[in-house]
């Protein structure tokens, strides 16, 4: 089944990149803490921030009201952030308590926030005393999720990177899948290359810090999310090597970032079309269902999810539409270059954001479909423009084969909801 869609003549890997250094409009790093702490059973997130930091948490997972959750937020009291109070003191009380009422937690994570890096709290040097005093039950490691850093899935990345260096150490040939999927998708991703007969598979995230993941020279490494960049460079400075692919969206990407493993493993060409055939075929066929009203529409992405150029490719590839503007908080060569490949030459491939000026460019372009964020996307509902919230993309399964056609569909939903109220408007 050797039938993918050839490369354009001309990509846009070398296309000249609009960089923009002006103001944002994103959602802060905590946000990832939602994925990630229904992600990694025995971890626990505890975001040393404001009670601002506590509301959006609360408000963005209120669905865990009924359960124990597996974060929550050291609040930092006005006497902390004028200097008065030892910060210190306050939260080693502060995480004695939750880890003597709370003996399920392997792993915590004490989350930087704004209000914590303006005052300059140390969270490296308390995660460090901390292990030292839990340990070996709990492993203390610490990141920032602030707002300061660009973008949301920065979170992650910040998490994953900060898991690196207390990975163990290994000689054995290895392959560790990189980035924090739901449970049923990762299943799916694994079945997939245990067919292949690959079997010599880590995680990371692992669903609990029992599952041992290790690493060294013989790993070797593939990311299914396209915004780990740090996670890449820590994973590069233990001696590991990056299996370099599209990302796993669609048909199309699934396919390329398969035979990139099952190449580095030399999966025999008829075992890779065993294994891949019959998902394949229904990835199109959901694709082609859900994607005819995307066909020869464009679509202006504003920079956001670090999603962008993965999603790019596979709306214009594999949906028929065509791209005005591909925005990305970050391009990072290593993970996104196979990705600008693919993406015929066209679209103004823009990195940062300047906010005003993009809202100029969206509005000359009038596309009929603009991914943006929350704060973006109501104004520009209400200049008549189609949008789709870049969030929902990373909070709904869309890796892979079996969720190629719910992908489809969450951008053609916003143009089918379009129809239908100018068809109500004109009745
Ligand atoms: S980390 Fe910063 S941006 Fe995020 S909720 Fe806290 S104060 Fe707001």
């Amino acid at each position: 089944m050797k039938d993918l869609t050839p490369p354009p003549a001309s990509g846009c890997r070398s296309t000249p990149v609009l960089k923009e250094r002006g103001q944002r409009e994103v959602f802060c790093g905590l946000t990832g803490i939602i994925w990630l702490h229904r992600k990694m059973q025995d971890a626990f997130f505890l975001v040393v921030g404001s009670r601002t930091c506590a509301h959006l948490l609360q408000s963005a997972a209120g669905v865990m009201i009924f359960a124990e959750p597996r974060f929550g937020t050291a609040i930092l009291e006005e006497t902390d952030l004028a200097g008065m109070a030892d910060a210190h003191d306050e939260l080693d009380r502060e995480v004695a308590r939750l880890l003597a009422r709370r003996p399920d937690i392997r792993q915590l994570f004490l989350v930087g926030s704004c209000p914590s890096e303006v005052i300059k709290i140390d969270l490296a040097r308390a995660a460090e005393r901390l292990t030292q005093v839990h340990a070996p039950h709990v492993r203390v490691l610490n990141y920032s999720g602030s707002g300061i850093e660009t973008t949301f899935t920065q979170g992650e990345d910040a998490c994953l990177a900060a898991m690196v260096p207390a990975l163990k150490e290994t000689d054995a040939r290895e392959l560790l899948l990189v980035g924090a999927l739901p449970d049923v998708v990762e299943d799916q991703m694994v079945a997939l290359l245990s067919e292949m007969g690959i079997d010599n598979i880590r995680l990371l995230p692992a669903r609990r810090i029992d599952d041992t993941t290790a690493i060294g020279a013989n790993t070797v490494f593939a990311l299914t999310q396209p915004f780990l960049g740090d996670t890449h460079a820590a994973l590069e400075r233990r001696g590991a090597h990056h299996i370099s692919a599209p990302f796993p969206f669609g048909e199309e990407g699934t396919t390329a970032w398969l035979q990139a493993i099952a190449a580095e493993f030399a999966v025999p060409e008829d075992v890779f079309d065993q294994a891949t055939a019959a998902p394949r075929a229904r990835a199109r066929k959901a694709i082609a269902q859900a994607a005819d009203v995307l066909d020869g529409k464009s679509v202006f992405f504003f920079p956001d999810s670090q999603l962008e150029i993965p999603l790019a490719r596979f709306l214009t590839r594999e949906c028929g539409m065509t791209a005005v503007e591909v925005g990305s908080p970050y391009i990072h060569d290593a993970l996104h270059g196979p990705d600008l490949d693919l993406l015929s030459a066209g679209p103004n491939i823009s990195e940062g954001q300047d906010v005003d000026l993009q809202l100029e460019r969206v509005r000359a372009a009038r596309p009929d479909l603009t991914v943006c964020g929350l704060g973006l996307a109501n104004p520009l509902e209400a200049e008549g423009l189609a949008t789709k919230w870049a969030i929902e993309l990373v909070f709904t399964p869309v890796h892979f084969y079996e969720q190629a056609g719910d992908l489809a569909a969450l951008f053609s939903r916003p143009l089918r909801r379009k129809m239908r109220l100018r068809l109500e408007a004109a009745e």
